[in-house]
C-alpha cells in the first residue's frame, strides 16, 4: 500500500492539499507528529541492482533511531541519499516540513543542519582537542582564516560545553592525534556538534572500541537525543540494546521492520533474515 493510498484509506485525503506546500509533492501526515525527515518511496540502483527499494522511513524531531540490517541491505546507501551524495532514482526525501533535499547539494545539506559522522575519525591530528573545535565551528570560513580568528566568549562557552559533552574536558590542550580510538571518535562527534545540527548521522559508532568506550558512546549518543535528532546504523546488538527506543531493520532496501528492540528481536522476519546470513 502507498503512503497515497493509505492516506486516502484513512479518509485523509481531503486535507492533504492543504498540507502541501504548492512547489512540491510531499505527501504529509501530521497525525504521526512532526517528523523532522521524510524519505518516502526512495529507490536507487546500481547498475540494475536496487540498493534501495521503495524505501519509506520518518524520524521524528529529537528522536535518537538505530538502524540495523545485514551487510548489503542498503544503510549506507540511505545516509548517501539523506546527505546528498548519492541522488535516488525516485522517491522523496524532504528535511523539515518543506526542504526538499534531492534540490541541495552536500554541502548545502551539511549546511542546512545535517550532520554525518563516518566510520573513521577525520580530526586534525596536529591540532589539540580545543583547536579542532574551535576550527569545527568556524568551518564556514576558510581554515586560515579560522585559526587566526578570535573567539567570542560565547564561542568559547560553546566550546566548553562541547568538550563536558564528549567528555574531553582535561584534554583540550592534547594533540587530536595523541587521542585513544575512543577519544577521536567523541571528538568529532563534538566537531559535528560545534555546528548544531538537527540531525547526526552516526555510522558505526563504536567498531574498533573498548567495552568502557562503547558505554560511554551509549551514554552519549543518548544525551544528544532530544536536542538532536540522531541516526545510528550499528551492527553490535548489545550497544544497541542499550540505547534503542525505536529500531528499524533494513532488508534489500526496505524497511522489515519497525519497533522496540523486544518487539524486532521477537519478529518472525527479522530472525529469519538474521539466521539466513
Ligand atoms: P549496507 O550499508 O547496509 O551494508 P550498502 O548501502 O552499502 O549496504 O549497499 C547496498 C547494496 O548496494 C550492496 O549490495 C552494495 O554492494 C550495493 N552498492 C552500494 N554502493 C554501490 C555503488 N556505488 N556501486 C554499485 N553497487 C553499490
Ligand atoms: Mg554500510
Amino acid at each position: 500500500m502507498s503512503i497515497l493510498e493509505g492516506l486516502t484509506r484513512f479518509g485523509m485525503a481531503a486535507d492533504r492539499q492543504s498540507l502541501m506546500e504548492p512547489q512540491t509533492n510531499l505527501v504529509i501526515n501530521t497525525d504521526f507528529g512532526k517528523p523532522v525527515l521524510y524519505l518516502e518511496e526512495v529507490s536507487v540502483s546500481f547498475d540494475g541492482f536496487k540498493a534501495l527499494n521503495n524505501l519509506t522511513l520518518y524520524i521524528d524531531e529529537g528522536e535518537l533511531r538505530c538502524i540495523i540490517g545485514p551487510n548489503g541491505a542498503g544503510k549506507t546507501t540511505m545516509m548517501d541519499v539523506i546527505t546528498g551524495k548519492t541522488r535516488p532514482d525516485s522517491g522523496r526525501v524532504f528535511f523539515g516540513q518543506t526542504i526538499d533535499l534531492l534540490k541541495l547539494n552536500e554541502h548545502e545539506i551539511a549546511q542546512g543542519g545535517i550532520g554525518r559522522k563516518f566510520q573513521k575519525p577525520t580530526v586534525f591530528e596536529l591540532l589539540s582537542v580545543f583547536e579542532n573545535l574551535e576550527l569545527a565551528m568556524a568551518s564556514s570560513k576558510n581554515v586560515w582564516a579560522s585559526l587566526f580568528y578570535k573567539l567570542g566568549a560565547e564561542q568559547k562557552t560553546r566550546i566548553e560545553e562541547v568538550l563536558g559533552l564528549i567528555g574531553l574536558e582535561s584534554q583540550y590542550k592534547r594533540p587530536a592525534g595523541l587521542l585513544s580510538h575512543g577519544q577521536k571518535q567523541w571528538l568529532e562527534i563534538g566537531m559535528l556538534l560545534m555546528q548544531n545540527p538537527r540531525v547526526l548521522l552516526v555510522d558505526e559508532p563504536v567498531a574498533g572500541m573498548t567495552g568502557e568506550e562503547t558505554e560511554r558512546t551509549a551514554e552519549l549518543l543518548t544525551s544528544l537525543a532530544g536536542k538532536h535528532s540522531v541516526i545510528v546504523v550499528e551492527h553490535d546488538m548489545a550497544f544497541v540494546r542499550s540505547i534503542a527506543k525505536k529500531v528499524t531493520v533494513l532488508h534489500q532496501g526496505s524497511v522489515l521492520a519497525e519497533g522496540s528492540m523486544d518487539q524486532i528481536q521477537n519478529n518472525p522476519d527479522v530472525v529469519e533474515v538474521y539466521l539466513g546470513e
